[in-house]
C-alpha cells in the first residue's frame, strides 16, 4: 500500500516552523505580513521542487496542481492555511497544507494516473488577521465588496494586498466555477481533547457548528442600595445572573454537544450604592444543525423571560449575529471512515466547534473535515502540538481519500 513519506513531512512542518518563529517557540505568519509572504515564497519554493505545478489566484490562495490527462477533468482539492494567529503554534493549517503536498508529491512519485486533477491548496488568511477566511470566500463567491471593509484595521487590507501584488478587484474576481470541481478535503489539528481522551486515531467532522448571538436585556428598577428591602428589588443584575446559571444546567441537560457562552455585561447605572437597573448581556451559543440553533434558541430565549418575570423585570432581546452551520458531505464522512479502518486508525465523528475554511467550501463543493489529535487540546498557542505518529496517520488517510476521490471523479 502507498504510504507518504514520513520523514520528509515532519522535516517540511520543521522548516515551515521557523518561517516567524520566535524565540519562545511560538509562530507569528498572521495573513498578508512579511512572515507570511516568506512562508508563502517557502511553499511555492517547495511546489516547484516536487516538481508539481504552482499556482496563485486573485485572493492570494496558494495551489499545488498536478494534473489528470485531459485538461477538461474535474478538480479534487485538499488543503488548509498556511497563516497563523499572532504567537500560535506550527500546526494549525500548516498541517493540512503539508499533508497535502505530501499526498500530491507521493501520488507523482509513484506514477499513479488519475481521471481528475488534484490541488493542494493554501487559503488566505483563514485566521482573520484582515478578513477571516479571505481567500475560502473569495474562491467559493461568498465575498462582496462590502466584506472588504477593512474595519479591523484600516488601510491593513491594501497594504498587505500590495505586499502580494494583487487588488481588491482580483480578490473579487477569484471565484471558482463549481462544476470544475470534485471535492474538498481538509486535514486539521482537533485543537480540543475529545480524541486525545478517548485515545483515538481521528475524528471526522460531521458539521462544523453555526453560532448564534444576542444581546439580552434586563430592566428593573434603580433605587437605593441601602434603604430598599432585598425582597422589594427588581434587580436587573440579580435576574441576569439567575440566567446565566440556569442557562448553562438547560444546555448542558437539553442541546449537549451544544455550547453557550455569556462573554460580556453592562450593568447601569453602574454604582455600588445603586440597585442595577438595566443589564445588557452577550449570549452566544452553537450547535451542529440549523433545527438544533433553533431549538436552543427558542429554550434560552423563553428561559430569559421567565427568569426575568421571577425577579420582577422587563425583558427583551436583539439579534446580533448568526452564521449557519455547515454539513459535511455524507459520503465524503464515510469514505474518510473507511479509509482510517482499512489502515487500522480508529475514529470517531464529532461536530467542530472551531471554524474552519471547510465550512465554506461546503457551500459549493462535496467537503470533507477531520482531524488528528491535539496533545491537552492545547492550540493558539506555542505550545500547541500533535505527536509526529498523528501527523503521519493523518496524511495517509488523506493520501487515500484522495487516491478514492480522484479515481471516480471522471463522471
Ligand atoms: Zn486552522
Amino acid at each position: 500500500m502507498l504510504t507518504i513519506n514520513s520523514s520528509r513531512l515532519l522535516a517540511n512542518l520543521e522548516e515551515l516552523g521557523q518561517i516567524g518563529a520566535a524565540a519562545a517557540g511560538g509562530v507569528s505568519r498572521p495573513a498578508l505580513s512579511q512572515a507570511d509572504v516568506a512562508g508563502r515564497d517557502w511553499f511555492k519554493r517547495r511546489v516547484l521542487a516536487a516538481g508539481l505545478q504552482f499556482r496563485a489566484d486573485g485572493a492570494g490562495n496558494l495551489s499545488a496542481l498536478l494534473p489528470a490527462q485531459h485538461s477538461e477533468a474535474k478538480t479534487v482539492l485538499a488543503g488548509s492555511h498556511l497563516d497563523t494567529v499572532p504567537n500560535g503554534g506550527r500546526f494549525d493549517g500548516a498541517l493540512g497544507v503539508l499533508c497535502a503536498l505530501e499526498a500530491l508529491q507521493t501520488i507523482k512519485e509513484a506514477g499513479v494516473k488519475l481521471p481528475c486533477h488534484l490541488e493542494a491548496i493554501s487559503f488566505t488568511d483563514e485566521e482573520g488577521a484582515v478578513v477571516s477566511m479571505l481567500g475560502s470566500r473569495a474562491l467559493t463567491g461568498q465575498l462582496t465588496p462590502a466584506d472588504l471593509r477593512d474595519v479591523r484595521q484600516p488601510g491593513a487590507l491594501d497594504a498587505g494586498l500590495r505586499r502580494l501584488k494583487l487588488t481588491r478587484a482580483d480578490v473579487l474576481a477569484a471565484g471558482r466555477n463549481p462544476a470544475t470541481l470534485a471535492g474538498f478535503v481538509e486535514l486539521h489539528i482537533e485543537q480540543g481533547r475529545r480524541l486525545e481522551s478517548q485515545q483515538l486515531d481521528l475524528g471526522v467532522v460531521t458539521a462544523i457548528v453555526g453560532i448564534r448571538s444576542f444581546w439580552l436585556h434586563f430592566t428593573g428598577q434603580a433605587g437605593h442600595a441601602g434603604t430598599t428591602p432585598l425582597a422589594a428589588r427588581a434587580d436587573a443584575l440579580r435576574g441576569a445572573a439567575a440566567f446565566v446559571l440556569a442557562a448553562q444546567q438547560l444546555v448542558q441537560e437539553r442541546h449537549s454537544p451544544g455550547v453557550m457562552n455569556c462573554g460580556q455585561i453592562q450593568v447601569e447605572p453602574g454604582s455600588f450604592n445603586i440597585i442595577p437597573a438595566r443589564v445588557r448581556l452577550a449570549l452566544e451559543f452553537r450547535h451542529g444543525t440549523e433545527a438544533e440553533l433553533e431549538a436552543m434558541q427558542a429554550d434560552l430565549l423563553a428561559l430569559a423571560g421567565t427568569v426575568a418575570g421571577q425577579h420582577g423585570l422587563e425583558f427583551s432581546s436583539e439579534v446580533v449575529d448568526a452564521c449557519r452551520a455547515a454539513a459535511m458531505d455524507a459520503a465524503l464522512i464515510g469514505l474518510v471512515e473507511r479509509t482510517a479502518a482499512e489502515l487500522g486508525l480508529t475514529s470517531t465523528r464529532l461536530l467542530s466547534f472551531a471554524g474552519h475554511d471547510s465550512q465554506t467550501m461546503s457551500a459549493i463543493t462535496p467537503t470533507a473535515l477531520f482531524f488528528v489529535p491535539s496533545v491537552n487540546g492545547i492550540s493558539h498557542n506555542p505550545a500547541e502540538f500533535t505527536h509526529p505518529k498523528d501527523v503521519v496517520n493523518g496524511a495517509n488517510v488523506l493520501l487515500h481519500t484522495l487516491l478514492q476521490l480522484a479515481g471516480r471523479c471522471s463522471d
